[in-house]
């Protein structure tokens, strides 16, 4: 098998992990740091997280037996695939999507089952029904907003791909990595019964992608399921304290994203005014097709103008294509200047 890697380069502007483009609040890291002294350093961490699975419940109106929190939404996956997925059993996947579904799936042993999105990346709830028809997937995932196309299922369709997947006694993992940036949530469809999680980070969203915390909200019986398989102590107690303290910024959060929202519209009508192909993004990046210059040879020149974003134009569907997070104004303007120079 071949690893998963994001490559770094040591460039100025790098907008190619869809990380925030601004530090945490200087409160919080205040507040952190004052916190870290009264650690219990020489005790395990409060092994259920429950203060931290309280407060991050507390966001989506849950009580702590509905929330699982992890080392970033990647463990999330990937104690949900060690618990419901694993050799004999499969995981269905919509491509193109989040390469680390299928992959994880398959360093857990599950098969993966790989349907096609339609021609807008669009899912298509025909084939929906074809591969999980054939496969009787016992975990599922959509995407959405979805990375790398950055496209918002509408509700309709997470509903009815839950009916399909459900009706395979099969569990639906609604990936929301970047949930804060679209219009709706499927958060909302959450409840005891139904076989829908829905997992968050808070890399993207709440500036702290180097803390590496993510989580789900799900129904308390597949909380309590996850909760055998984990680790024990996997959570240190420090980043349960980043967490919780996390979430009491959580105005200062939510007047982030609103500003990258309106800076994402800012950065797609400079895209509009340049020769490339845009696909609508309800999230904090925005995929692109370069049409006068190759893909690769246009993430090259951004390349030696120390502008880093990320080359998708060899993966499959997306020949041509790049991707771009929303950074600051500033390092927006130094993007869309430098594609304008090479594509112009
Ligand atoms: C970034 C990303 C994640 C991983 O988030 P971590 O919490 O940093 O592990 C999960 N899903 C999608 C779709 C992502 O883009």
């Amino acid at each position: 098998m071949e690893g998963y890697h994001s490559p770094q380069l040591d460039v100025s502007v790098r907008l190619n992990t869809n990380e925030s483009p601004e530090p945490p609040p200087a409160g919080w890291v205040a507040e952190v740091a004052d916190a870290v002294r009264s650690v219990d350093w020489h005790r395990y961490p409060d092994r259920s997280a429950i203060d931290l699975r309280a407060a991050v419940g507390g966001l989506h109106g849950v009580g702590p037996e509905q929330v699982f929190v992890a080392n970033g939404s990647n463990e999330v996956l990937q104690t949900l695939l060690l618990t419901y997925g694993g050799p004999g059993r499969t995981a269905a996947v919509w491509e193109p999507t989040y390469a680390l579904h299928a992959h994880i799936s398959r360093l857990t042993g599950t098969t993966v089952a790989v349907g096609e999105r339609a021609d807008d990346f669009s899912i298509d709830l025909d084939e929906v029904h074809r591969v999980v028809d054939a496969s009787s997937p016992s975990v599922a995932f959509l995407c959405s907003p979805n990375n790398p196309t950055g496209m918002v299922d509408p509700e309709s369709t997470v509903r009815a791909t839950l009916e399909a997947v459900a009706a395979a006694d099969g569990l639906l993992v609604a990936d929301e990595a970047y949930g804060q940036f679209a219009p709706w949530s499927a958060v909302g469809l959450v409840g005891d019964g139904v076989p829908l999680v829905v997992t968050r980070t808070f890399s993207k969203t709440w500036s702290m992608a180097a803390a590496r915390l993510g989580y789900l909200v799900g129904p308390a019986e597949v909380v309590e399921n996850l909760h055998k398989v984990v680790l024990p102590y996997h959570l240190d107690a420090f980043k349960q304290l980043a967490g919780l303290t996390a979430v009491a910024h959580r105005a200062e959060m939510e007047a982030r994203v609103a500003r990258l929202v309106e800076e994402r519209g800012r950065l797609v009508a400079g895209l509009a005014a340049l020769p490339v192909d845009v696909w609508p993004s309800g999230a904090n990046f925005v995929l692109f097709r370069p049409r006068t210059v190759p893909g690769r040879d246009t993430w090259q020149a951004l390349v030696e103008r120390s502008v880093l974003v990320r080359d998708c134009s060899s993966w499959p569907r997306l020949e041509g294509c790049l991707r771009v997070t929303i950074g600051t104004t500033q390092e927006d303007d130094l993007f869309l200047h430098a594609l304008e120079e090479i594509l112009t």
